[in-house]
């Protein structure tokens, strides 16, 4: 008969007391071609002997002095379990009972002394197979199971990193930070911010982003190596650290980070700037939670730019409380009828007559008093308010241009402009919305103007071109408020329809004592004159500085010294009775 070759090389143990059996069995197991064949004659060194080394066979002798078959068997089942190799039971004695005792313990198989060659080798070959087969699926299992295992580590890994930085994610963070919370220790918190990111996107696009973002994570990484640091957002990370005197303080920490990477970076070819903005806040409450201390940091990042690392204290949530409040405030201000507008008129600097006017929204709260738009309009865009009061602003300048017009008050190149928001310029339908309310009203359009921050046509230059040109294309003039403060590109006003240019305040402001503010201004003037723009001058306080904007080449001003925005009666009255404004 033929074995498995794979199988010769099984080590095989023989146990009998009887040397001669041991013998045999050896002499026809070698001619078969078995190579590790271990026999043994005294059963109490079988034990010892599978420590050293385990064989895949053990052939046992059933009665053998010391310590019988029987006894042998159970104690290998027992120390060895599933790992114990299978065993055949060489036996005289073919009894029932007997063979039953062996089975019972675990044998695998009976051959029957004397030995019956065939029978023998073919018994062997197949337990051998057989254990071979399963050995192999065992190890087979534990393999499987041991990729499992580590693919599942890795991805649990992997949930709890974010994937560009690598850094620690929210889920993570939060799970530290809790944590870190349950010592007695106070724990600070820091929300960075890395402004710009937006911007790099919008012009490099994702994977140049991505590249600066995981550059960022990694050096932050490095400069704040006793915190943990985490990846919270596309361009927001958060770090903590417990306060120890182990460590310098955390702040001071904070703003050498913000220093060391407010400049730029070189990813591939490009180099891109970037500045960061840190809030911080600090445990403190037995009720300190890791996602509210989380909050509270980000609440206190600075409004601008550059500025240093704010912490937050009681002020800002005072301050924050008072937006709260305001705002909710702001939701109702529409129904309750709590708006107004005032008009502040636009003057021909040249023949010193009225040529427009600006609609300034205003609310007027019961309880908390006047509102000024710097602290209301900001808010209302931050929270999408604004398209309910810029809805009614348009409404009522409109029916109020309309009723001027009707008046004979508007004429010639009479405007009566209104500021139109960021959010304003998304909406797809705005062009028609303001077409619609001019015909309700019957106003031409050409009375009509709109005054728009360069960085509202920003957000989404493309959207907001449509719109404006459709408007311009309707007759509806298009102005450039706040002009000089935003971009310094300039490339975009080649594309848009613009017909006016407003000179923001900080340049009129020293005009009439800074020779270098003169020389901005009739910059942005001449520059406005090479875009085929009429220009206005803002904040006009004093008769010189009308006086120099003329000068300058300026079309028209607005300011205190004109004028304050005023009701409309006022207005109305105004153009009846115009004061003399000389300058
Ligand atoms: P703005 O569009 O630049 O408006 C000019 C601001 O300068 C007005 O402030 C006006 O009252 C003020 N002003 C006019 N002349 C002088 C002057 O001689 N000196 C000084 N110091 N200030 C002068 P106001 O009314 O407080 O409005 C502030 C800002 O709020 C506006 O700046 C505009 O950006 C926004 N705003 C006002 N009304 C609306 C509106 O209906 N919709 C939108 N989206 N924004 C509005
Ligand atoms: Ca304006
Ligand atoms: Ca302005």
């Amino acid at each position: 008969m033929k074995s498995n070759e794979h199988l010769l090389d099984s080590h095989i143990m023989i146990v009998d007391d009887n040397p001669i059996n041991v013998e045999v069995l050896q002499v026809l197991l070698q001619a078969q071609g078995y190579a590790q064949l271990q026999g043994i004659c005294d059963p109490r060194q079988v034990e010892p002997a599978c420590k050293l080394q385990l064989p895949d066979l053990v052939l046992l002798d059933i009665q053998m002095p010391h310590l019988s078959g029987q006894v042998l068997l159970q104690r290998l089942r027992a120390h060895w379990g599933d790992r114990c190799p299978p065993i055949i039971v060489l036996t005289a004695h073919i009894d029932e009972s007997t063979r039953h005792q062996a089975l019972a313990a675990g044998a695998r198989d009976f051959i029957s002394k004397p030995f019956n060659h065939q029978e023998v080798l073919q018994r062997i070959s197949n337990i051998l197979a057989s254990h071979h087969s399963y050995k192999q699926r065992v190890s087979e299992a534990s393999a499987l199971e041991s990729l499992v295992a580590q693919r599942t580590a890795e991805i649990q890994r992997q949930a709890l990193r974010e994937p560009v930085t690598g850094l620690p994610n929210r889920r993570a963070v939060i799970a530290e930070l809790e944590q870190a919370l349950v010592a007695p220790a106070a724990v600070n918190v820091a929300f960075i911010a890395v402004d710009a990111i937006d911007d790099i996107a919008r012009l490099h696009g994702y994977p140049v982003t991505e590249q600066l973002i995981a550059l960022l994570g990694r050096i932050m990484g490095q400069r704040l190596q006793n915190a943990t640091l985490g990846c919270w957002g596309n361009a927001e990370f958060v770090c903590f650290q417990r306060e120890t005197h182990a460590f310098p303080p955390f702040i001071e920490t904070l703003q050498a980070l913000q220093q060391a990477l407010s400049r730029t970076f070189q990813v591939g070819d490009l180099r891109l700037g970037v500045t960061l903005r840190i809030g911080v806040s600090r445990s403190g409450h037995d009720s300190d939670y890791a996602e509210q201390l989380i909050r509270f940091a980000a609440l206190a990042l600075p409004e601008r730019t550059g500025e240093p690392p704010r912490l937050f204290d009681e002020d800002l949530e005072h301050a924050l409380q008072q937006r709260d409040r305001l705002h909710r405030a702001l939701r109702s201000a529409v129904s309750n009828q709590e708006l107004h507008l005032l008009y502040q008129p636009k003057i021909c600097l040249r023949e010193g007559r009225i040529v427009g006017a600006e609609a300034l929204l205003r609310w007027e709260h019961p309880e908390l008093g006047t509102i000024p738009p710097r602290d209301f309009i900001p808010l209302a865009e931050g929270s999408g308010e604004i398209l309910t009061l810029g809805r009614w602003v348009l409404e009522t300048a409109i029916s109020q241009a309309a009723a001027w017009q009707r008046a004979d008050l508007c004429q010639g190149d009479f405007t009566l402009a209104l500021n139109v928001s960021a959010r304003q310029l998304a909406l797809p339908d705005l062009a028609d919305e303001i077409t619609g309310l001019m015909q309700i009203h019957r106003l031409e359009s050409r009375f009509l103007e709109l005054e728009v921050t360069e960085s509202g046509l920003m957000d989404d230059i493309v959207q907001a071109g449509n719109q404006l040109q459709i408007l311009a294309q309707r007759g509806v003039s298009i102005a450039i408020d706040d002009f000089g403060t935003g971009y310094s590109s300039l490339a975009y006003l080649k594309n848009l329809p613009v017909h006016t240019l407003k000179i923001d305040r900080a340049f009129v402001d020293g005009i009439a004592q800074n020779s270098q503010d003169r020389n901005l201004a009739k910059t942005v003037i001449a520059m406005a004159r090479n875009f085929h723009c009429r220009t206005v001058g803002e904040g006009v306080e004093h008769p010189e500085q009308a006086r120099l904007l003329k000068e300058l080449g300026a079309d028209t001003a607005q300011g205190y010294w004109f004028a304050h925005p005023m009701p409309a009666e006022d207005f109305a009255r105004l153009c009846r009775e115009p004061p003399d404004w000389s300058f």
